[in-house]
């Protein structure tokens, strides 16, 4: 495994006495200090050069970092290597016989995932693995390729991208405060999150595209109310899939979001709007339809008919009015709340089963049920449709794709002890 020195943690007993050394004494800048609220610790984070000295303070005395300075003292508390791929890593440690306190990698701070390795296996040092979120893709100087392919029984799925948007911390996580999300999705200085959109692709007897990203239609306002990231696009992406729009012969929609349904259309050279897909047949369900032409005030702000009038008009659409089979092993499933008839994809092959969550699970975050979006309409009906769509996840080991997760395309949800989790599948 490839590792890099992320950071030290040094465990502190009086701030200002460290800050007297570290800053003052040698010189050094301090970064502004980052709260630490589930464990009552205040970190105060030092650069050196490609690594980080983190001064470790107590906020509490039930801390873990109290308790460390009462029974030790103050002094060097733990090591913190950074790694591509965390759950490789873990593989790797425990198949060696090493002692992990985490035995499975867990949520960390600033939407990385940590695993602690146990001193006893690492010589006394508390050593901590760390894989970065891509919390901030524009500070990614060429953005990965993001493409992941996945076997399903008789299926090809390939997950695609259309880069990244942004959006209120506040509209996507509801009534969870703000201490608690912004640890799973840090928000910038707008108070906005970091969002992927990653469209999936059904290859079996025909070949599929659910759902299909923003778009090139907003202008310079609309990009920057959103921080479209279109670096890497959809058009990028289906090249690197070796896929071009004419290969596609159905696109499905979730429901016609703007963040979803915006790749639908494009303008042609005479400003035309006419559909991307130039031989697919556009699936949507009729509700959402009837709901995305007439729109109230609460929903008006995600509907934008160019992304989808204009298929009526060249007569590709075709509207489903019940939970039918768009193609073999390929099902749509009502889920309403977000939108009234928002619908996720099930996907069975081979015994296998897939799901595409669109907007019922748009992040790997949402997984908890409580965390639904303040943008649904009916989020008592978001939370029944996530139940039942957990508990089936959970025992079927249903392979879930998250369609605005920022680093992680698909995963299977596992349950422990009430929680449940997002383990990533890699493709
Ligand atoms: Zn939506
Ligand atoms: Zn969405």
């Amino acid at each position: 495994m490839k590792a890099v020195l992320d950071h030290i943690g040094i465990a502190v007993k009086d701030l200002s006495a460290a800050l007297a050394f570290y800053r003052d004494a040698l010189g050094l800048e301090v970064e502004a200090p980052e709260e630490v609220t589930s464990q009552r610790v205040r970190a105060h984070f030092v650069p050196v050069g490609e690594s980080k000295l983190e001064l470790l303070e107590a906020t509490a005395s039930e801390s873990a970092i109290a308790r460390y300075v009462d029974k030790r003292g103050p002094g060097l508390h733990h090591i913190t290597l950074r790694v591509d791929d965390i759950d490789a890593a873990v593989a790797q440690l425990r198949s060696r016989g090493i002692r992990m306190i985490d035995e499975q990698p867990r949520p960390g701070a600033e939407g990385s995932t940590i695993a602690f390795v146990h001193p006893s296996s690492a010589h006394g040092v508390l050593i901590e693995l760390k894989q970065p979120a891509i919390a901030n893709p524009s500070a990614i100087r060429n953005p990965p390729s993001a493409i992941s392919r996945f076997t399903l029984g008789e299926l090809e799925l390939i997950s695609l991208s259309d880069g990244f948007l942004r959006m209120d911390g506040g509209w996507m996580f509801g009534i969870v405060p703000k201490p608690e999300w912004s640890v799973a999705a840090p928000a910038d200085d707008r108070n906005r999150v970091t969002l992927g959109m990653r469209p999936l692709i059904v290859r079996g007897a025909r070949t599929m595209i659910i759902d299909a990203g923003l778009g090139r239609k907003g202008d310079a306002a609309f990009d920057d109310t959103y921080g479209v990231d279109h670096r890497y696009d959809l058009d990028r992406a289906l090249a690197d899939a070796r896929l071009s729009p004419e290969d596609i012969d159905i696109v499905l929609a979730s429901h016609l979001h703007f963040d979803h349904a915006g790749g639908f259309t494009v303008r042609d050279a005479s400003g035309r709007l006419r559909p991307r897909f130039p031989r697919a047949q556009y699936i949507v369900r009729r509700g959402e339809w009837e709901d995305a032409t007439h729109v109230h005030s609460q929903n008006a702000a995600r509907y934008q008919a160019d992304n989808y009038k204009p298929l009526a008009e060249a007569g590709v659409l075709q509207l489903v009015d019940d939970d039918v089979t768009i193609m073999p092993g390929v099902k749509v499933k009502r889920t309403g709340g977000h939108s009234t008839h928002h619908q996720v994809v099930m996907i069975e092959s081979g015994g296998k089963s897939a799901a595409f969550a669109a907007d019922l699970i748009p992040t790997r975050a949402h997984v908890t049920e409580s965390w639904i979006p303040a943008l649904d309409l009916y989020p008592m009906d978001t939370l029944a449709a996530k139940r039942a769509f957990n508990e089936d996840a959970v025992a079927r080991e249903v392979l879930v794709f998250f369609y605005h997760d920022p680093s992680v395309a698909a995963g299977y949800i596992r349950e422990d002890n009430g929680n449940r989790r997002v383990v990533p599948a890699l493709s």
